[in-house]
């Protein structure tokens, strides 16, 4: 894994919209790299989402350029982009629902991540059930799991396969204090193994705990 996971330059993203152009990024320079959680802060609005499907090829950026796993990602056709996100990268939304399939129990998930992964995982899925503390929650489905639970699933899911990189968009935003910490602590186990995550997000939890803090205001870094 490259040790600079992502990073995007001098990246500016203008929306139109009928009352004329949004600025939502202007100019950003930004790391996210292996073995580190990067918080991306500032108030609604500011753009962190926006950074992040940008990072994710989900969106593409107005102006400048953007590597994830050291390919350039306006160098790619529309099937490169979709072939390196199922690769390299996983994404978290904030809403548990928005990340899992009803039907499927803990263990099918992490399965069936690993086959849109399309790698060999080998025990990884037991590995990480156990790293998340849903070992006991293998045969569950989503509505037997609490939403922290829920949430590092979801974790476990987008991490699978070893993609260079994971961004997850305010995953603590629906959580209560106690599964906040139990996620925050998962992000950093990852990290330590090796994994880069950048991580949208208000919550002076995962602020602080983070080893880096890209602050934007107003779709400018700040610090
Ligand atoms: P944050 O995640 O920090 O709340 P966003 O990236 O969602 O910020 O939004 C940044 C700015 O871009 C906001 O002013 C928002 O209203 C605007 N914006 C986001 N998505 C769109 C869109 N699809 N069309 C028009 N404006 C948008």
């Amino acid at each position: 894994m490259p040790e600079r996971a992502a990073s995007c330059r001098d990246t500016t993203r203008v929306y139109r919209s009928a009352s004329g152009p949004v600025h939502a990024l202007r100019g950003v320079d930004v790391d996210v790299v292996a073995g580190q959680v990067t918080a991306i802060v500032g108030p609604s609005g500011s753009g962190k989402s926006t950074l992040l499907r940008i990072l994710a090829g989900l969106d593409r950026p107005t102006e400048g350029t953007v590597h994830v796993a050291g390919t350039a990602l306006a160098g790619l056709s529309r099937r490169g982009r979709r072939a390196l996100r199922r690769r390299h990268i996983g994404f978290v939304f904030a809403r548990p629902a928005d990340n899992l399939v009803p039907y499927l129990t803990a263990a099918e998930h992490l399965r069936l991540a690993a086959e849109l992964r399309g790698v060999d995982v080998g025990d990884e899925p037991a590995r990480l059930l156990r790293a998340l503390g849903l070992d006991h929650r293998a045969g569950h489905r989503p509505v037997e799991l609490s939403g922290g639970e829920q949430q590092r699933l979801a974790l476990a899911a987008a991490v699978i396969g070893r993609p260079a990189l994971v961004l997850a968009d305010e995953p603590t935003a629906e959580l209560d204090r106690a599964s906040a910490a139990a996620l925050v602590a998962g992000l950093h186990d990852l990290a330590g193994l090796g994994v880069a995550l950048a991580v949208a997000t208000h919550d002076p939890v995962v602020v602080e705990s983070a080893d880096r803090v890209v602050l934007i205001h107003d779709g400018e870094v700040v610090s």
